[in-house]
């Protein structure tokens, strides 16, 4: 029968052999009728787990054993099971899954599926067949193994699969199910259209009358927007005040308009909390899933719209890539700069440092990455500048400099320490306190100051204050190596320059991908490294991408650089790869 070819099972060879295996070496000396009781008792003890231990010819299909709790399990007799065709049996949604073709099954292959049967009274339940196709002395392939009743804890885990995609609050698709549906229709191909939609001064409402009024009004404008659904519509709670809409078809401006008159109303029309009666309004930010290929590019382009149509307080915008051009993707983004830390999607990225006399890595500069849930990894220029000018500039300085410090750990640890560097704007040192803070950070790890580096842009050092200066010099002082980025391409004036300890110059790109030719660019190289030599600092080349640059960097006396020639900025782990395959090589010290 079907069930045969359908299920057989491995558990039993595995519990059945083991068991009469060690029984038989074990009782060598016992009696057949021992081991006879020996296998009766391991037959009960499997069916009173709710098992059916079972045998069958692969190709023919025929049961050769079938033992168990049949009747418990099927509501069939152990008869009728055997004589049903149990492809009828199986859920239509688990044909594919759980029949087995004899064709595609090569022996010895252990076999674990999972599907729906039919009982006898109509209910459905959860097998799980374990079993091991094998060719017997004969030749003929057999199947053989143990089938459990899994209906609970699978019922238990499509419970929790669906409640890991509800929002608990107003009973809708959560974030993780509304981008599950975007890369389902993405991939189905059919036009729709996202909008996100956010309340505006929802934290208001929150914080005059409190979270429970809060989940209220949300309570109230998540009914009211679902009941202008379509049935191939979806609306979402992504965040606090926040929802999604998918909306089917290649929607006009006018339809467009109609769907936000509608949400405008489902918003503004009065909520009565503690008495109170509240109206509100949303700002909305709609993406047409035609222009783009994934995702990530469709919720960013919503968001930006969104973020948009809330600056400019009208009730919604349509995305277009001059918004992207904008500053408003960048507040978009600042926005949640502050959990996005505390959720550790802030990533320092590490970029090696490489002598190129020896090839050796001596150093390497750390660069923040975002990894964005909704918008993929996101560089520096996506979101830095409006960071370092929001609330959460500081929290973004410590998670950085203490992952830098981490890093150095690391290093140290697997006997090859590499100096990070970490980059800091001069306007995040202004708090006297820096300095013991960062005593404290490498204290805590257990690091040498001198082998953590402050990289400065020189944009900055153009007239850092007597007190940046005082606390720079304070940082030198304690064993904290300072360097000065984007060399010769700002406006410092040397004098000023003087002023500081400092241990690196870095070249900017702009000349490294100059050196070749004989003009300007080479000259201020020369210039810098001459000066570096007169400061007692060092120098490194930044941006090198070909063999040549690198060896008239060497010639021009800049041995030291950084650049895709050598190793784009890595993950931590890469990183750490590269460390110890390095280290593999010798015992270069660091400088
Ligand atoms: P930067 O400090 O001048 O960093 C060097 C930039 O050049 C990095 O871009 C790096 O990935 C890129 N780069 C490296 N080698 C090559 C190459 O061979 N060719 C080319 N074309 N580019 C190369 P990234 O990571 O996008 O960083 C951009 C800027 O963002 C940095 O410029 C730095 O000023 C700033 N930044 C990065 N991380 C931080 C941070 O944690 N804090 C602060 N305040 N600024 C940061
Ligand atoms: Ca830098
Ligand atoms: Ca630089």
């Amino acid at each position: 029968s079907g069930w045969e070819s359908g299920h057989d099972g491995w558990w039993m060879t595995v519990v059945t052999l083991a068991m009469l295996g060690s029984a038989y070496i074990a009782f060598g000396h016992a009696t057949r009728r021992d081991i006879h009781a020996e296998e009766v008792e391991t037959l009960e003890t499997i069916s009173l787990g709710g098992a059916l231990v079972h045998r069958s010819d692969l190709d023919t299909g025929s049961t050769q054993h079938l033992r168990g709790d049949v009747f418990g399990i099927t509501g069939y007799t152990p008869e009728e099971w055997i004589s049903l065709d149990h492809r009828t049996l199986v859920h239509p949604d688990d044909i594919d899954t759980f029949w087995l073709w004899p064709d595609e099954v090569e022996p010895n292959t252990m076999i674990d599926r999972v599907g729906r049967y039919r009982r006898a009274d109509g209910s459905w339940v959860w097998l799980r067949d374990v079993s091991r196709v094998q060719i017997d002395r004969r030749g003929h392939r057999t199947i053989r193994g143990i089938v459990i009743d899994v209906t609970e804890s699978e019922e238990h885990r499509i419970e929790l699969a669906r409640l890991a995609r509800l929002d608990l609050l107003t009973g809708l698709p959560n974030r993780h199910a509304l981008h599950e549906e975007l890369e389902t229709r993405l991939g189905g191909g059919d036009p729709f259209v996202l909008l996100l939609l956010d309340l505006d001064r929802f934290k208001e409402v929150n914080d005059t009358l409190g979270h429970e009024a809060g989940d209220d009004v949300l309570r109230i404008i998540a009914a009211r927007l679902g009941e202008g659904l379509c049935p191939g519509d979806l609306l979402a709670r992504i965040g606090g005040d926040e929802f999604a809409m998918v909306i089917e078809g290649l929607l006009s401006p006018s339809e467009i308009e109609a769907h936000v008159e509608r949400i405008s109303a489902a918003c503004s029309a009065p909520v009565t909390v503690h008495n109170i009666e509240l109206a509100l309004s949303q700002s909305c930010g709609i993406a047409h899933s035609t222009s783009v290929a994934d995702r990530a590019t469709l919720m960013r382009h919503a968001d930006i719209a969104m973020y948009s149509a809330k600056r400019a307080a009208i009730s919604h915008r349509v995305f277009d890539s001059s918004l992207e051009q904008s500053s408003t993707m960048q507040l978009s983004l600042s926005a949640d700069l502050t959990a996005a830390i505390e959720r550790r999607e802030i990533e320092l990225y590490y970029q090696p440092k490489i002598d190129m006399r020896t090839g050796r890595i001596v150093g390497a500069e750390g660069l923040v990455r975002w990894r964005h849930p909704d918008f993929g990894l996101l560089s520096p220029a996506g979101f830095l500048e409006l960071a370092l000018l929001s609330e959460s500039s500081n929290d973004l300085l410590r998670s950085t400099l203490d992952q830098a410090v981490e890093m150095i750990r690391c290093t140290s640890d697997i006997g090859r320490p590499i100096p990070i560097a970490a980059n800091i704007a001069f306007a995040s040192i202004r708090d006297i306190g820096f300095s013991d803070d960062l005593d404290e950070l490498v204290a805590h790890h257990g690091v040498a100051p001198g082998l953590l580096t402050l990289e400065f842009t020189e944009n900055d050092v153009d007239r850092p204050s007597d007190e940046t200066v005082a606390v720079v010099n304070r940082l030198s002082a304690r064993g904290f190596k300072i360097s000065i980025d984007d060399f010769g391409t700002g406006h410092s004036s040397l004098e000023r320059l003087l002023t500081l300890q400092v241990d690196e110059l870095k070249i900017d790109r702009i000349f490294v991908r100059r050196v070749l030719e004989d003009g300007l660019e080479r000259k201020i190289i020369q210039t810098i490294v001459d000066l570096a030599a007169r400061l007692g600092a060092r120098v490194v080349a930044e941006g090198v991408e070909t063999d040549e640059q690198a060896d008239a960097l060497t010639d021009i006396g800049c041995p030291v650089a950084q650049g895709f020639l050598f190793a784009p900025a890595l993950p931590a782990e890469e990183f750490i790869e590269l460390v110890r395959h390095d280290a593999a090589h010798g015992s270069l010290v660091p400088s």
